[in-house]
């Protein structure tokens, strides 16, 4: 039986992943919940897993009705506790930088779906979970595939190869993507997820992100990481061996499977829930390069990336006030790489940063790009 701690408990992938823990009621059990604002669904969500620690942030106290006892601690805490065995990060943007912090300092097995903590602090957080012997298990698909196909290889692969649906907006062009509304760019073609990472993914700004986070969970250079557009999102990613090997990690998209995975690692479990491939529906599976000068945040995450120190901080933060400005109809979809761009281009980065040096360029870069978001007209 495995204790664990969910951060983020009420958003796409925390309630996957108490969906995973209804599946497999006596492999795991729930000691720690935190959630947001949506404090109905967390007070149902305590009714039904009965935790000893909860964290949120509504304002009130969650209603629920079975009179079970918790204790109120933070974020921080919930991720530490040493009744907890594996702490599943599933809050999105930097809130999941401290936490996961705390959960590598303690030592934890740390299940990690948020992106931020990484791309921001990679280089922090894996010398303190080597330092500490916590494991970051990933959970988001294609590094989940990845760590899939290297388990049991003793030899350092050639390189890694992302693969990405390539979004709503796979083959418009660039004046298509100048039009695009906030509803059209929330329906994704093949993932069911929060809003943010939603545009990020009709953008590519997540796989140049995901790109960063697989090269420090993997130890590998950005030139030896490739993005592959691949639309039926079947193949989530892939390993190249120095032979010439290829091993690719296949299945219908459904978060569920990696959250489990990391979850039950080093076992693989039964769940009637996953449906199993069917070959004769799969139909054909195609590649394609993608397209940079369309997609321009895929080159600028890349980028950010090589660069490193407080660059990648200062890129999460501008994208995410982009998107947001973009979400609420003040810019154009095609101004959000133009708003990261230009808010990069003005930073004066710090090599080999501290913590408070990150959060630092994150607000930094939070302010720039609102400044230079008001300048722009939709
Ligand atoms: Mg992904």
């Amino acid at each position: 039986m495995k204790r664990l701690s969910i951060l983020g408990s009420t958003g796409s992938v925390g309630r996957q992943t108490l969906g995973v823990v209804r599946a497999l009621p006596d492999r795991f059990r729930v000691v720690g919940l935190a959630g947001g604002q949506n404090l109905d669904l967390l007070a149902e969500q305590i009714d039904e897993f009965k935790p000893d620690f909860v964290y949120h942030q509504g304002k009130g106290k969650p209603v629920h009705q079975s009179g079970v006892e918790y204790e109120l601690l933070s974020l921080d805490d919930i991720a530490s506790q040493v009744e907890v065995d594996t702490v599943v990060m599933a809050t999105s943007g930097k809130a999941g930088l401290s936490p996961t912090l705390a959960a590598v300092r303690a030592g934890k097995n740390v299940a990690l779906a948020n992106k931020e903590a990484l791309v921001m602090a990679g280089e922090i957080i894996t010398r303190e979970a080597k330092l500490n012997r916590a494991r970051i298990l990933p959970v988001d698909s294609e590094h989940s595939a990845i760590w899939q196909c290297l388990n049991g290889e003793i030899t350092a692969p050639a390189g890694l190869i992302l693969t990405a649906s390539g979004g709503p907006f796979r083959d418009y062009s660039p004046a298509q993507l100048e039009k695009v509304t906030p509803e059209q760019a929330l329906k994704h073609p093949s993932w069911q997820m929060g809003k943010k990472i939603t545009i990020d993914s009709a953008s590519l700004m997540n796989k140049g992100l995901e790109v960063i986070e697989a090269g420090w969970l993997f130890d590998m250079p950005f030139d030896k990481i490739r993005v592959l557009i691949h639309p039926q999102s079947i193949i989530h990613s892939m390993v190249e061996f120095i032979d010439g090997s290829i091993i690719a990690q296949l299945s219908y998209p459904d978060m569920r499977l990696p959250i489990q995975y990391a979850l039950s690692y080093p076992e693989r479990l039964p769940n009637e829930q996953l449906r199993k491939l069917d070959w004769g529906e799969t139909g054909s599976l195609t590649f394609q390069e993608p397209d940079f000068g369309t997609f321009p945040c895929l080159k600028l995450a890349i980028e950010a990336g090589k660069q490193g120190g407080t660059c990648p901080a200062v890129l999460c933060a501008s994208d995410e006030v982009a998107v947001e400005l973009f979400l609420s109809g003040r810019i154009r979809f095609s101004d959000i790489a133009g708003l990261v761009e230009q808010t990069l281009a003005q930073h004066k980065a710090v090599t080999d940063p501290s913590l408070d040096e990150i959060l630092e360029a994150d607000s930094w870069g939070r302010e720039k790009a609102g400044q230079l978001g008001e300048g722009k007209k939709p």
